[in-house]
């Protein structure tokens, strides 16, 4: 009907064996990938190529913030792509610069930089830290024991995990790891090489552990005072998965003092693009000029196709008041996740997280998962695979649900109601 719109290529044999085989021929086997095949989806529901439905708990990471294949989103998708997708930096846009308007009107006085994915914004702010300090020859950044920050090799040396670094080594230089909410341990490590901190809102890969209200108060005087900036990686809690725009504005709350809080760089990703690549940061007055013309650049980066399809994902999540329906259903399944723990005492552990980041913490060996050597995380993930719901590991013990926010409540009712089956008969 279209002659604009090309028929696509047939997909000639569109099964799971020989879909699996062009991955063992053709694609580097750096994922641990779960033996699953998909080829669509339509809101929380996406469909394995033999047309088995599973309700999607992960959203693609935390990163289909409307669910899969929304309107708006192919609308903005396929209306912004014939008028431009792409002109390069050199020139001004309209969607980039109307994009930025909006998170820093949501964030606080300062400018945003568009990159193509976390890691690459994590970069950027990591060249601000470094710019920032330079002429004192301070360059160190401090980050979390069990953070993570991406796959570059600065975010690998940045991420507080031992396995992203193994075999990987020298790391880049100037990286040191500090416990988690604890403010004191902070204090001790600034050397006077040390320029930033930075900690994620709420840590994801990590296993779902969000940052104490005084943690985040305590490294905000602790930064003022010895001159560091404060970094935060939103890329996985931020865009309203805690309820708030940024996870700080979630757990600040009604915390006194808390309203005057602001980070000095700020990641995103994600969710941003609802699954069209982009990321962002955002720096803070007075430091949003510390990137000047041709310190840094992405090809990508803020295309105009990327910034209006983030810009529509926007206006639907406040149309349509997403960041409630976190708080409010975030808080439902929590509370049904307690209640498994209290329920299935052998089996989990306990709750983790906050509105949509949430972590079902399993129990420590489980004797119906002993008889295979992988972690417990997984073979629940896989169980929970074969009842038809897709959730995310994170770490060997805890189970992540990072639904869309536009989840609806039959459905989170549909995922708890499979999530107890699974558990039932682990004890
Ligand atoms: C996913 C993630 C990243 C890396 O983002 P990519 O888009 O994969 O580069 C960085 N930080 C956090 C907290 C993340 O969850």
């Amino acid at each position: 009907m279209n002659e604009i719109l090309p028929t696509p290529p047939p997909i000639v044999r569109n099964d799971y064996e020989s879909i699996r085989e062009l991955f063992a021929k053709n694609v580097v086997p750096s994922y641990g990938r779960f033996e699953l095949v998909f080829s669509h989806g339509a809101g929380s529901y996406v469909f394995d190529v033999a047309g088995k439905r599973y309700l999607d708990l992960g959203s693609g990471i935390a990163v289909c913030s409307l669910g899969h294949a929304h309107p708006a989103i192919t609308e903005a998708l396929t209306e912004q792509s014939k008028k431009l997708i792409h002109v390069s930096n050199l020139y001004f846009t309209e969607p980039q610069g109307r994009l930025a308007a909006e998170i820093v009107k949501r964030i606080g006085p300062g400018k945003v930089f568009f990159s193509n994915s976390g890691a690459e914004a994590n970069e950027g702010l990591f060249k601000a830290a470094r710019k920032f300090g330079h002429d004192e020859g301070r360059f160190e950044i401090l980050t979390a024991i069990n953070s993570f920050h991406g796959r570059t090799m600065a975010g690998i040396a940045a991420t507080g995990q031992e396995k992203v670094k193994k075999g990987f080594e020298p790391m880049m230089p100037g990286f040191r790891h500090i416990p988690f909410n604890d403010l004191e341990a902070a204090r001790n490590a600034i050397s006077p090489a040390t320029v930033a901190i930075m900690i994620e809102g709420v840590q994801g890969e990590g296993g779902i552990t969000p940052a104490t209200p005084e943690y985040l108060l305590g490294l905000r005087a602790l930064c003022d005072e010895k001159k560091l900036l404060l970094l935060m990686d939103g890329v996985q809690c931020g865009y309203f998965r805690t309820g708030k725009f940024q996870s700080f504005q979630r757990i600040l709350e009604g915390v006194p003092g808390g309203e005057k809080f602001l980070p000095d760089g700020l990641s995103m990703a994600k969710s941003l693009g609802g699954g069209f690549p982009i990321g962002a940061f955002w720096l803070r007055a007075p430091y949003q000029d510390l990137l000047g013309p041709g310190t840094h650049a992405s090809t990508f980066g803020g295309t105009p196709l990327a910034c209006a399809v983030a810009l529509k994902i926007l206006e639907v999540v406040e149309k349509e008041k997403l960041g409630e329906n976190v708080r409010k259903l975030g808080a439902w399944m929590q509370a049904e996740l307690d209640r498994l723990a209290q329920e299935y005492p052998t089996a989990v552990k306990r709750s983790r997280g906050i509105g949509f980041m949430l972590g079902l913490e399993l129990a420590e060996k489980i004797p119906a998962l002993a008889a295979s050597d992988k972690p417990a995380a997984i073979q629940v993930v896989n169980r929970l695979h074969a009842a038809g719901v897709l959730t995310i590991p994170a770490g060997t013990q805890v189970i992540r649900l990072l639904p869309s926010l536009n989840l609806k409540p039959q459905e989170a009712g549909e995922g708890i109601a499979k999530i107890e089956e699974v558990i039932k008969a682990l004890v």
